[in-house]
């Protein structure tokens, strides 16, 4: 069977070559005569694969020295926890900014350790844009201040940073890490679930500016502190072996097929213009955010008619182009472009669109 263009919001779709190069792997990684799946955490050949994808992280994205790299599970949601237990121990405030579902559930979890507090929000226009800040608004003495960078289910996203002093800056970047350079030195911890641009389900990259370690509240959980993980070079417990594996896939061929972070935007921004120019033309398909805040990876889209949505997405589906169906919570469609898809997947689902166009305006 042909493969499908998958528009998955995550797990999503990963580099061909990656998933054939773990193909002709499976059964003997590099002559050890097992499996990546199969072998011990602890011996050389595995040690090998950590380190080297940690290595490839840090150079494709620029890491300073004095960030820790920290391969985890628990996915983004248990950072939502993880930070308060580590961060919220000053005093015991953090600032945040809800642009979306996310960004809720992290301020919504900090609330049961400190008291978080929201300095701007875009719930009112179902958080079609991100909301301008006010610095003057910001708690001066906060222990963090949390952004989602790119909002997944709406497809919004920051175009610059808020200025928070000397207050560290905390983002979500599960679904836009890789699809771009960026300054990690602006942030004290950034942090992702893989599933989205890195690798398959199972793994959380954590960038954490040193300092912000060992500080973590008594009551925290041994396998909730930064610190247990730091000081094992994340081998405290089992890391999700594999998934470290195919992430470090990933970033060879960011590095060596791509060229690295910045051809990589110019690729994202190449893929997303053409769906978006479309949608401006459109006259049956309009994108749902404002032009400024639109998100490189994340692309919803309405015709504003729910049965012919639906009549869309069954089409598309029928036709190859999978998972276009919108966030239940929003409805419509949307098209999540992340690195790993191909430009004809794009250009095809532009050209299968407008053909629905002609058909059904
Ligand atoms: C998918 C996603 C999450 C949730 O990630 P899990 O790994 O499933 O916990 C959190 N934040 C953003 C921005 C996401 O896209």
């Amino acid at each position: 069977m042909a493969r499908v263009y998958n528009f998955s919001a995550g797990p999503s779709v990963l580099p061909e070559s990656v998933l054939k190069k773990a193909a002709s792997q499976m059964l003997d990684y590099e002559g050890s005569g097992q499996s990546v799946m199969e072998m011990s955490h602890r011996s050389k050949v595995y040690e090998s694969i950590i380190k080297g994808c940690e290595s490839l992280l840090r150079e494709v994205m620029s890491i300073p020295d004095n960030y820790k790299v920290l391969f985890l599970q628990g996915g983004a949601s248990s950072q939502f926890a993880m930070l308060p237990l580590n961060l919220m121990n000053g005093s015991g405030k953090a600032d945040f900014v809800i642009t979306g579902q996310w960004a809720n559930k992290a301020y919504q979890e900090a609330a049961r350790y400190g008291q978080s507090n929201i300095v701007a929000s875009s719930k009112d226009k179902t958080f079609s844009y991100i909301p301008e800040l006010d610095p003057s608004s910001f708690t001066s003495d906060a222990d963090y201040f949390h952004i989602c960078l790119n909002n997944t289910i709406y497809g919004t996203r920051y175009t610059s940073l808020p200025e928070t002093g000397s207050v560290p800056l905390v983002a979500d970047v599960s679904s836009c890490v890789l699809s771009q350079p960026i300054d990690v030195s602006r942030f004290g911890v950034l942090y992702a679930g893989a599933q989205k641009n890195m690798a398959p389900a199972g793994l959380t990259v954590v960038i954490i500016r040193e300092d912000l370690i060992g500080n973590a509240r008594d009551i925290t959980p041994t396998m909730f502190n930064y610190q247990t993980h730091s000081d094992n070079d994340s081998m405290y417990n089992t890391p999700p072996c594999y998934s470290i594996y195919i992430c470090k896939l990933v970033l060879e061929w960011i590095k060596n097929e791509i060229g690295g972070l910045e051809k990589m935007k110019v690729i994202n921004e190449k893929k997303a213009s053409l769906l978006y120019d479309f949608l401006d033309l459109s006259k049956l398909f309009r994108g749902t955010v404002v032009k400024k805040d639109r998100s490189l990876m994340n692309i919803p889209f309405i015709t504003g008619d729910e049965e012919l949505d639906a009549k869309f997405v069954k089409q598309a589906t029928a036709a190859g182009f999978i998972n276009l169906k919108g966030h239940r919570s929003v409805g419509g469609m949307r098209a999540s472009i992340y690195n790993a898809m191909p430009i004809e997947g794009v250009e095809k689902l532009v050209k299968f669109m407008k053909a629905f166009e002609v058909e059904n305006a």
